[in-house]
């Protein structure tokens, strides 16, 4: 237990820590990572002044960092932020930790579009990672970034702030996936919505996420569904709709899809060679099939 009357080194801080996250594969890079958030230095004034004196009570903050770390909770949230896509964002335990996986979303979405101005609905927001990767990538792009959670909205408004100059593209909704939303009325659908499955095995591991974004019925597709299904009454003729979901789920997502009239049906892989993102487009013009 760390005494605040007692100031230790720079280098026995990096041991002791070292020490004690020593479960995990990245103990001396979270270690260091917490330290110079502690401190308020790089990692790199950490390595070259290990002599440097830590103040007792700082060093208390450092340590009650460290325990959370060592019970499983997630760097991003211990440190307040995450780079997701060049872009570094604010997260807090009412978002979702931006995942590097999630960065074939926004790649398959400015593959499959053109420049031309676009007007794209992002679903479930969170940390607005995914709406403000897009507008930042195309800066004649407009995104509504919707999310159920009003905490959430308010960690997607800081990002907005943040990263003042492409948060202008952005508008933020509070709604329930497509629910609020009139025909017809942008171009392409966004999101990564909660896929995992209520019973799955790794969910000890999101324990600090919050479930609304994460668990989604008995087979992890209950939002899924509901958003594909929707979809085609949303956008416009000739929009594409691109989802994230579970390494098993894409022959449900392709088959949904199909079923709900989406042609250029593809899946595409993570950088782990999982599939991870689904995307489909509406035909330019949908016939309606005339019964006799
Ligand atoms: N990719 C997350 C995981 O670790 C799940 C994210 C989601 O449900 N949208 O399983």
């Amino acid at each position: 237990m760390a005494d605040s009357t007692v100031s230790i080194s720079v280098g026995q801080a990096r041991r002791d820590a070292h020490k004690l996250l020593a479960g995990s594969e990245t103990a001396q890079l979270d270690a260091d990572l917490l330290l110079g958030h502690t401190l308020g230095i790089t990692r790199t004034q950490l390595l070259t002044h290990p002599e440097r004196r830590i103040a007792g009570e700082t060093h208390v903050e450092f340590a009650a960092l460290l325990a959370r770390r060592s019970q499983g909770e997630p760097i991003a949230y211990l440190l307040g932020h995450k780079e997701f896509y060049g872009i570094d964002l604010r997260v807090t335990p009412a978002v979702l930790v931006p995942r590097g996986d999630t960065e074939v979303l926004i790649d398959t979405a400015l593959a499959r579009m053109n420049h031309a101005p676009r007007l794209v609905l992002d679903l479930g927001t969170g940390s607005g990672a995914v709406a403000l990767a897009l507008a930042d990538q195309r800066r004649d792009w407009r995104v509504i970034a919707t999310d159920t959670s009003a905490d959430a909205l308010i960690v997607a408004l800081e990002n907005c702030l943040r990263h003042d100059e492409i948060g202008m593209q952005l508008r933020l909704v509070q709604a329930r996936w497509t629910n609020c939303f009139a025909n017809a009325c942008v171009d392409a659908i966004v999101s990564n919505p909660p896929y995992v499955r209520r019973d799955d095995a790794a969910s000890h591991a999101l324990r600090f996420e919050p479930a609304g974004a994460l668990f989604a019925g008995d087979d992890g597709l209950e939002d899924i569904r509901f958003i594909i299904s929707d979809a085609p009454r949303v956008l416009r003729p000739g929009g594409w709709l691109l989802l994230e979901h579970g390494s098993d789920q894409g022959s449900n997502l392709r088959f949904l899809m199909a079923e709900a009239g989406f042609d250029m049906i593809e899946t595409l892989r993570d950088l782990a060679g999982h599939e991870r993102v689904t995307a489909g487009q509406l035909p330019l013009q949908m016939f309606v099939r005339r019964t006799q």
